[in-house]
């Protein structure tokens, strides 16, 4: 199975992520956590993008659809994979239905996850993550037992550089722009189930999501 999860920052797409990929045995492809690493391994692909990625702006489609085209192609996305973060703008959504059809392959479902704006960025300011095992949290909504240290692994639990209240009204304002528009072309498909992410706990969040794919 494929799925797409859109949603604008905040909107929980990596976290439901990440319970898909326990639930269905299949991988969670987030652009965002690939970007990430190689800004974290210095490697060309990474310094290219990490200023883009500072400002909060889309990196060059050219990055992000090289990192996905190889993605797609190893073993373990035989059976499906989650899109956590791609595609993020018209473009993106056209060279996506190009690489499937290459492939031999098909988009199953699109999963639109609603929150509203004032809780997203309440959302993404409190956020942390453990830089050891990647563990998230959140100072308000889910805060670790020990201030700043990960229950888990007890790694140092560190706030993404583009959490910040300047660069994240910067992302919204680039989903907007960029990305929502793909809710209606995604629609005019008829892939789309519509979920209301903003309340309940993720536990919740994800019981509608079941719901809707199986
Ligand atoms: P995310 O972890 O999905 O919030 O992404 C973090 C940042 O990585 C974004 O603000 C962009 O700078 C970059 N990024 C992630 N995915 C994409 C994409 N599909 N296209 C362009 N830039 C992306």
């Amino acid at each position: 199975m494929i799925i797409l999860l859109l949603g604008a920052p905040g909107s929980g797409k990596g976290t439901q992520a990440k319970q898909l990929v326990e639930e269905l045995k299949i991988p969670q492809l987030s652009t965002g956590d690939m970007l990430r690493s190689a800004v974290k391994a210095g490697t060309p692909l990474g310094k290219e993008a990490e200023s883009y990625m500072k400002k909060g702006a889309l990196v060059p489609d050219s990055l992000v659809l090289g990192l996905i085209t190889e993605r797609i192609q190893k073993e373990d996305c035989k059976s499906g994979f989650i899109l956590d973060g791609f595609p993020r703008n018209r473009s993106q959504a056209d060279a996506l239905g190009a690489i499937f059809t290459k492939f031999g392959k098909k988009l199953d479902c699109v999963i639109a996850m609603e929150v509203a704006q004032n809780e997203l960025v309440e959302r993404l300011c409190g956020r942390r993550t453990c830089q050891n095992c990647g563990q998230g949290f959140h100072v308000k909504f889910q805060p670790p037992k020990t201030e700043g240290v990960c229950d888990k692994c007890s790694g140092k639990l560190t706030q993404r550089p583009d959490d910040n209240e300047k660069v994240i009204l910067d992302r919204l304002k680039v989903y907007q722009a960029d990305t929502s528009p793909l809710l209606e072309y995604y629609k005019s498909k008829g892939l789309v189930k519509e979920i209301e992410a903003g309340k309940g706990s993720p536990q919740d969040i994800f019981k509608k999501i079941l719901a809707v794919i199986k």
